[in-house]
């Protein structure tokens, strides 16, 4: 059967590139433990040196300021603890989004449960946080802001480099969650201002399990969870996960060296198929920013539909796709991040991500649209929602 990967926001597969420099780090002379001082070891303390170089390089970062980890997750949770634990004698206030990662999310939440304030912003309909907001939830107790760079289930790029400038200038810590943007549209740590900045590894055709933190150099900031060995300059314990370092230094330098290329192509896909879906077919709305987006995301709600239907029929068809978060597919909750948007609960319900990668190509695009008349047809025929009659009752409105 003809199968189409169209679900690159949830991961990735690991580029040929990638997957041979690792190799090398798993066989041979090169399996060594990265502290120790023979021969073995410098091998491998050289690979990851060579790969916070390169993973520096991608986000205009000096190596000394990348910390490896085992993931978005773990930096993520990293940042947000580190940073609300080291600034405990100025403040307590953290201010996040609603939209955030869950990794995020709950890192926030759980540092409200031991004592800290936390304000979670509200967005607008694009899935957008407002700076106005941000700079409105600031108080002197603030301590620590941390916005994603780019929405994962909407794909909406977020004012960052304006919240940093906020953030800088009222010398509050500023983490962004760019695990979403990294390889795909520039991060540019000075740029947007950030002093901690997460990324990982199988998002961009690296490894799974494998992430790093970048922390700006002064940062009022310390590791606050891992605690052992020596190792990342004290900033995270634990003997190195070599061939995943490995592995996340290469996805960097080919993310950042194809960008271009593939950013221009993967818009001009984005945009077929976004074009196509909203030509033909009715009571159906693209969430997130129209233009405000990532290259490779298209979002959508359509009406009387269960998103998880429509993710289950098009895999019979061999079209991988996402209906909500990884995360919270698989629950009847409809996605936080929808509701945060003000989309009705009905209409979130049918929500359905398409996020492409650099192998599709248009006829993917084009065999999605064919299959997915049929198949959009006969679910609201079938629909609880719709009434029996198949009759689509135009009864709620549809935002946008
Ligand atoms: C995938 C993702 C994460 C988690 O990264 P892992 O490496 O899977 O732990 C965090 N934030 C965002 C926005 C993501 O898309």
């Amino acid at each position: 059967m003809r199968r189409i990967y169209f679900d690159h926001s949830a991961t990735t597969p690991v580029h040929p590139e990638v997957a041979e420099a690792m190799y090398r780090f798993l066989t041979g002379d090169n399996f060594g433990n990265p502290s120790s001082i023979h021969y073995f070891g410098l091998q491998a303390r050289k690979a990851v040196t060579e790969a916070r170089e390169k993973v520096a390089q991608a986000i205009g970062a000096s190596p000394s300021e990348i910390v490896f980890t085992s993931g978005g997750t773990e930096a993520d949770n990293m940042a947000i603890h580190g940073a609300a634990v080291a600034n405990r004698k100025r403040g307590n206030h953290v201010i996040t989004s609603a939209v955030e990662h869950h990794a995020v999310l709950d890192a926030v939440k759980n540092l409200g449960k031991q004592g800290f304030e936390i304000t979670i912003l509200p967005v607008d309909e694009y899935g957008m946080v407002r700076v106005e907001d941000v700079e409105k939830a600031i108080t002197d107790k603030t301590t620590l802001i941390t916005i994603m760079h780019a929405n994962n289930e909407v794909g909406t790029i977020m004012p960052v480099a304006e919240i940093g400038k906020l953030a800088r200038e009222r010398g509050i810590v500023f983490h962004v969650d760019a695990v979403q943007s990294f390889g795909k549209i520039p991060v540019n740590v000075d740029e947007l201002g950030a002093d901690l900045l997460s990324v990982s590894g199988h998002k961009i055709y690296g490894p799974k399990g494998v992430g790093a933190l970048y922390v700006r150099k002064g940062t009022p900031w310390r590791q606050t969870l891992v605690f052992g060995g020596g190792q990342e300059r004290r900033r995270r314990a634990g003997t190195e996960n070599v061939p995943g370092i490995v592995g996340l230094g290469k996805a960097a330098e080919l993310a950042l060296a194809n960008m271009e290329e593939e950013n221009r192509k993967l818009t001009a896909l984005r945009d077929r198929l976004i074009e196509g879906v909203l030509n033909r077919f009715e009571d159906v709305i693209l969430t997130g920013h129209p233009e405000k987006r990532l290259p490779n995301h298209a979002s959508f709600c359509f009406k009387y539909i269960e998103g998880e239907s429509l993710l289950l029929s098009l895999d019979m068809k061999g079209i991988a796709v996402s209906s909500g978060s990884a995360c919270t597919s698989g629950s009847l909750e409809p996605s936080y991040v929808l509701l945060a948007m003000g989309i009705p609960y009905e209409l979130a319900h049918g929500s359905l991500r398409v996020t492409m990668g650099k192998d599709n190509t248009e006829e993917d695009v084009d065999y999605f649209l064919e299959v997915m008349g049929p198949v959009v047809e006969r679910i609201r025929a079938i629909s609880p929602l719709t009434g029996k009659t198949g009759e689509p009752s135009l009864g709620t409105a549809v935002a946008r």
